[in-house]
């Protein structure tokens, strides 16, 4: 098998005195002319070379791993089907329960101001508009974080408390603050990665 002669002249060849010897691959001067060879400098058998292995995709590799949602997000997710479960509630808590001890009745159906109308609707009919505003905003809020959006804790935080002074004030009682605790409590979840983010860049 040739060895392919490597562009690095050696000495003269002690056969024919030419110049003309090279060193082969494996380190050893060969000459062009009288084809003399001298002991090779590295043992050939370490000289292979290798063509580029392609291989095909296996059958058998695992699937490709599935993303996995942030925990933080999937606790923010919960408490705001939890917030959308307890305004929808909280139109039930004070419409229809009713409980036989009165004090217990009262207190689920407690409300702040004694007001009829609000804007020329009822609070009646205002209270459950809004309630159901509240949990409209709580699931579209859930489904929007499920779906791995961060942005949203100014929202929740806002309705969240907006749902709290409606609920004491005019209509939900206490399963209504319940609900806006939960859309407050979704958007302080949200918030502690922003502050982890914020303090690493902060100076120790
Ligand atoms: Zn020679």
């Amino acid at each position: 098998m040739a060895s392919p002669l490597v562009g690095v002249r050696a000495d003269p060849c002690p056969h024919c005195r030419s110049g003309e010897v090279y060193l082969r691959a494996d380190g050893a001067p060969q000459c062009k002319d009288c084809k003399w060879t001298g002991p090779p400098r590295y043992d050939s058998k370490y000289l292979q070379s290798w063509s580029t292995v392609i291989l095909p995709p296996s059958q058998t590799l695992p699937a490709p791993e599935t993303p996995h949602l942030d925990p933080t997000l999937q606790r923010t997710g919960g408490l705001l089907m939890a917030a959308a479960v307890a305004h929808v509630a909280a139109v039930f808590a004070v419409l229809y329960v009713t409980l036989p001890i009165p004090w217990l009745e009262t207190l689920l159906q407690y409300h702040y101001l004694d007001w009829t109308m609000v804007l020329g609707l009822s609070v009646v009919t205002l209270g459950i508009i809004l309630q159901s505003v509240f949990a409209v905003v709580a699931i579209a809020g859930a489904v929007v974080v499920l779906g791995d959006y961060k942005g949203g804790a100014p929202v929740f935080g806002t309705v969240g408390i907006a749902a709290i002074l409606f609920s004491l004030l005019l209509f939900g009682g206490p399963v209504g603050v319940a609900g806006g605790a939960l859309l407050a409590a979704a958007a302080a979840a949200l918030r502690p990665s922003l502050r982890t983010r914020s303090r690493s860049y902060a100076p120790a």
